[in-house]
């Protein structure tokens, strides 16, 4: 018998239980990775993403070479080219990761019809994406959660499954066509910065996290300049890490930090549990309050300068630059960037949504669409109408402004905290240094906001 394993997001061989089964109950298998038409299609094919997912292919393909197999690489309608594949390798099943986008579970019932439809069989795996299964847990009425807290006490007392071992051996059939596999060097307009992916490269990052990381996290997680979280989000976005293994590692590690860390990655799991349940809060608001964002055209200035760093406050400009520099951001940058833009500024979450999956390596329809809603106050918040001040979080998070004078050198010259507040300097230099006043007074924008949501 031969299998397919059609890789999506899940791109490793540890910890994975679609190609275990396929292994372990078929004498062939192709590995196959489609570059999905729907998804360019879609504008889901950043630069950033697509050179990290270049590297991720590049490395499973020379992991699966080692083991005696090879990475099969396609183009064009998923379901077509996984049919075309199964035909030429006299496929009796297929086996693929549970996703949670409108998207993927689409993708997963026309698979499943396309392939019956031939006598042959779709096996979807949970637990592949996420470490528990969306569903695994549920509130007594309703078939998600949509407050974390008790979604959390729940996740912690599910039992986890174990992760299954990186196979040996992987035979591929022959007469399978491949593509070549796509190399990062082929993306053109990739951020400076951008890490690099593949799983040899996510499991040294995982080494490296559990014995220098994860002990201080709890305590340093929110530091700004400290830098001092996992950076494992693209790993986890493209499954060059599973989050099972993850899980069981971490908790292993023990103690406050790995405590932290862990509840982190409960987040990530709840998220898809909305989206699950929610596929269309990837656009729509999840608790829909109020329609009155101003309109893109009279904030076009606004949008724009937050975009490009140029807003006058310091610490949500150099969280800006980060995340056009590297592709990515602190999370602390991204949930004061995004109060500035959805509630200080008042405009449509999506905007800035947008600009985010523009550029994030680890940019993902769940974590980006639901942590933006829940900025927004159009989420899963209880508190949705909290403003984050820019100032006190950068004086709180950045305190002697060492994250400000890294992402905005207009302002290296400042030292300590002053640098949060430019415009209070009187110094000399100011009209030569090039950096905006702020484009908003803050308790204008503040204002504003409580008008819209008539909270007054
Ligand atoms: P760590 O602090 O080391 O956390 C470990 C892991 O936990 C992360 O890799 C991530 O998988 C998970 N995690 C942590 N916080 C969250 C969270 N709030 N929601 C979901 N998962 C979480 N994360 C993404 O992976 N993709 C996105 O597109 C994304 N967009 C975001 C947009 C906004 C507006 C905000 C506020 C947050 C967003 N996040 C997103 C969540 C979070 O900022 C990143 O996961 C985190 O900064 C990644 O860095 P890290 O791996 O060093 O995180």
């Amino acid at each position: 018998t031969v299998s397919i394993v059609l890789y999506t997001s899940d791109l490793r061989l540890h910890d994975h239980p679609p190609l275990r089964a396929a292994l372990d109950g078929s004498d062939a298998v192709v590995p196959l990775f489609v570059r999905d038409e729907a998804v360019a299609d879609a504008g889901f094919t950043a630069p950033n993403r697509m050179a990290f997912l270049a590297d991720c292919l590049t490395d499973l393909d020379a992991g699966l070479r080692e083991r005696g197999g090879r990475l099969v690489v396609r183009s064009g309608d998923v379901v077509a080219e996984v049919v075309k594949a199964a035909a030429e390798a006299d496929a009796d099943e297929v086996r693929v990761a549970a996703g949670v986008s409108a998207y993927a579970q689409r993708r997963e019932e026309r698979l499943r019809s396309a392939l019956e439809a031939e006598g042959r069989r779709l096996h979807v795996h949970d637990a592949v994406v996420t470490a528990l299964a969306p569903g695994a847990v549920t509130p007594a009425a309703s078939d998600h959660f949509a407050v974390f807290t008790p979604y959390h006490r729940r996740w912690e007392r599910q039992p986890l499954r174990d992760p299954v071992a990186a196979p040996r051996v992987v035979r591929v059939p022959d007469g399978v066509g491949s593509e070549a596999v796509p190399s990062r060097s082929d993306v053109p307009s990739v951020s400076e910065g951008l890490a690099r992916g593949g799983e040899g490269e996510a499991r040294k990052r995982l080494t490296a996290w559990l014995r220098d990381g994860i002990g201080a996290y709890e305590d340093r997680h929110d530091d700004l300049p400290g830098d001092a979280t996992s950076r494992l989000s693209p790993h986890l976005h493209f499954g060059t890490l599973s989050p099972v293994e993850l899980v069981h590692r971490a908790r292993g590690a023990g103690g406050p930090g790995a405590e932290a860390f862990v509840r982190q990655l409960a987040w990530r799991d709840f998220h898809h549990q909305v989206l699950a349940a929610r596929p269309d809060a990837s656009t729509a608001d999840y608790r829909p309050r109020h329609d009155r964002w101003r309109s893109e055209a009279e904030a076009a200035d606004d949008i724009e300068a937050w975009r490009e760093g140029r807003t006058g406050y310091p610490v949500v400009d150099a969280a800006m630059r980060q995340l056009r520099h590297e592709g990515w951001m602190h999370n602390r940058g991204r949930l004061l960037t995004a109060s500035f833009l959805a509630k200080t500024l008042y405009v449509d979450w999506r905007v800035g949504a947008r600009h985010f999956l523009d550029l994030l390596v680890d940019g993902d329809v769940a974590d980006n669409q639901l942590n933006w809603q829940w900025v927004a106050g159009t989420g899963t918040d209880s508190r949705p109408n909290r403003v984050l001040n820019p100032v006190t979080q950068a004086r709180r998070y950045d305190p002697d402004g060492a994250y400000v004078r890294r992402w905005v050198p207009e302002l290296a010259g400042i030292a300590g905290r002053a640098v949060h507040e430019p415009w209070k300097l009187r110094d000399p230099d100011r009209a030569a240094r090039d950096y905006p006043d702020p484009i908003v007074d803050l308790s204008e924008g503040l204002a504003r906001f409580r008008r819209a949501r008539d909270l007054d």
